[in-house]
């Protein structure tokens, strides 16, 4: 009998991911990627001898990754060499002094004595907390949620006490911290998912207690070598990736798409994976009649995360007074983050995360000098902001804020240079360059999320940050696991290869 043609229309890290699985398991698969690299916003960009990580620069939890590749029979350490980050990374607050994270739990409580001695006892009880939450919570991102009844069962239902999905993360924290900026050092996380923490939901407090419980790794050559290692080992089980290959049409017979167009050639699928933008796919690619409740109407009215603003800069000499990751915190936090949610302004005053990779990794970089990745969180794309114009002038706030955390000033040192807007993330195809998808408000998560089983259509299939579970690596992991799953059940094919794993030990140093 002939094997279903699976069809894999992009090549992010969730899209590789799937491929990987479902060749794994003996299907004809094809990926069809726009661009002439492999990775999505987890790809690589190399200039004039220096690399740098597109987007994701964190990786966590890498035991959702693990799993996936014991599922295909490699151990992840020897397929992806990494380092775990110790200091995790070092967060200047409000201009008070910084606080450099570590799983050590008494440095933690020396450090947070510094800001405020009432709160030192919180963080062993912030962890205690969350070792059980994560427990429940895990399970539940665990599997798929394709029916209502999905929300009813009594796992769900006994979550609620530990979820308390009537508090804020940053209200959730109030029972561990009495200091705020401390409540923002266990909180900030949330950015992760482009959101404020004073709008994130509670659950999210899991976010920060990973880092502590799971680690922060940098894999060497970063976090595009995940992408990498995914797209060569699809190959290797029989993959075909296709580069510069830009979908411009899914052909549909009622429901059911039957072949994808390109401008080059037309693939027949019987089974297709979208793991392309979602909203941006949606309103691209799936004609608007055959969309009820992700119609364009409603896209628009969804919530979305925050966009990012971008310097990549090649440096000459090193930066010894810095960490690995560097995060600062502006004092009038709240109001910088209405700006970029509610108010959709630039503030002059932003927050930023500056990753300097090349102190741990010297391959990125030629010798005598240095990488630095410089992310400012902005609004989504809104006709507040014309990026034309702020573009240039917001790289020299950006800048001259370098200095708020120990950098000079650079200018003179910069040998390459790229910025990227939320204009330029929009050209990628991303629905309004919100580049964390979906927000994750309690009414888009879950069931409320686009299904992994694409609910509006048949033989269609979702991945990555846009579908459930989330939009962070693990998460997106979890969603190629997940969809990779319900494709094999329907196909009448095992699946069993791809159960989730036990819950790994936290690995917290308590003395
Ligand atoms: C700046 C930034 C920093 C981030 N930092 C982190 C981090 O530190 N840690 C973390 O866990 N997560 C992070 N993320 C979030 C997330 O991990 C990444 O965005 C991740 O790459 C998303 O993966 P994905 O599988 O959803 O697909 P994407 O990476 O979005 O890939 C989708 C692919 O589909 C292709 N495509 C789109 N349309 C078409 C079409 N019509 N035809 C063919 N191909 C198409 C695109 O070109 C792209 O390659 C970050 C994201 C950004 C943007």
């Amino acid at each position: 009998m002939k094997k279903p043609q699976i069809v894999v229309l992009g090549a992010g890290p969730g899209g590789l991911a799937s491929a990987m699985v479902l060749a794994k398991a003996g299907l004809p698969v094809t990926v069809l990627e726009r661009l002439h690299r492999v990775g999505g916003r987890c790809s690589r960009i190399e200039r004039d001898g220096f690399v740098f990580d597109r987007g994701p620069t964190f990786l966590h939890y890498p035991c959702a990754l693990r799993t996936l590749f014991r599922s295909v029979g490699r151990v992840l350490e020897e397929e992806v060499p990494m380092v775990r980050l110790d200091p995790i990374y070092r967060l200047f607050l409000s201009d008070r002094g910084h606080l450099d994270t570590s799983r050590s739990v008494p440095a933690m409580e020396a450090q947070i004595a510094r800001f405020q001695p009432a709160d030192r006892a919180g963080f062993r009880a912030y962890l205690q907390d969350n070792i059980r939450k994560f427990e429940r919570v895990i399970r539940v991102l665990q599997r798929p949620f394709c029916r209502w009844t999905d929300l009813a069962g009594r796992e769900i239902l006994g979550l609620l006490p530990v979820l308390r999905p009537w508090a804020s993360l940053e209200k959730d924290l109030r029972r561990f911290f009495s200091d705020p900026d401390l409540r923002i050092a266990f909180t900030f996380q949330s950015k992760y998912l482009g959101m404020s923490p004073y709008r994130c939901p509670s659950m999210f407090s899991v976010l920060a207690y990973l880092e502590y419980a799971y680690g922060v790794f940098h894999p060497i050559g970063g976090c595009n070598m995940v992408s990498e290692k995914l797209a060569q080992l699809a190959q290797e089980f029989g993959a075909q990736i296709l580069l510069g290959q830009d979908v411009e049409q899914i052909v549909f017979r009622g429901r059911r798409p039957i072949a994808v167009r390109t401008e080059q050639a037309e693939y027949p699928c019987d089974v297709l994976v979208i793991n392309a933008d979602f909203a941006r796919a949606m309103e691209r690619l799936v004609p608007n009649v055959l969309r009820r409740r992700w119609s364009d109407a409603n896209l628009q009215r969804k919530k979305y995360s925050c966009s990012t603003y971008m310097l990549y800069l090649g440096i000459e000499g090193t930066l010894d007074d810095l960490l690995h990751h560097n995060i600062y915190v502006p004092p009038h936090y709240h109001e910088y983050l209405k700006d970029v949610e509610d108010r959709h302004v630039l503030n002059e005053h932003p927050a930023f995360y500056v990753q300097y990779a090349s102190k741990t990794d010297p391959t990125l970089a030629p010798p005598g000098h240095s990488t630095l990745y410089v992310l400012v969180p902005v609004s989504h794309q809104h006709p507040n902001i014309d990026w034309q114009q702020e573009r240039l002038r917001y790289r020299e706030l950006v800048l001259d804020h370098l200095a708020r955390i120990g950098i000079p000033d650079l200018r003179s040192r910069i040998r390459t240079e790229l910025i990227g807007t939320p204009a330029d993330w929009e050209s990628w195809q991303i629905y309004r360059g919100a580049t964390f998808n979906l927000a994750h408000t309690l009414n888009q998560m879950l069931y409320f999320r686009p299904h992994n089983r694409f609910e509006e259509l048949e033989n269609v299939y979702l991945v990555g940050g846009g579908t459930h579970p989330g939009s962070g690596l693990p998460t997106i992991f979890e969603s190629a696991r997940i969809s990779a799953k319900l494709i094999l059940e329907d196909l009448g094919r095992d699946s069993q290869f791809l159960q989730p794993g036990p819950l790994d030990p936290p690995e917290i140093h308590w003395e």
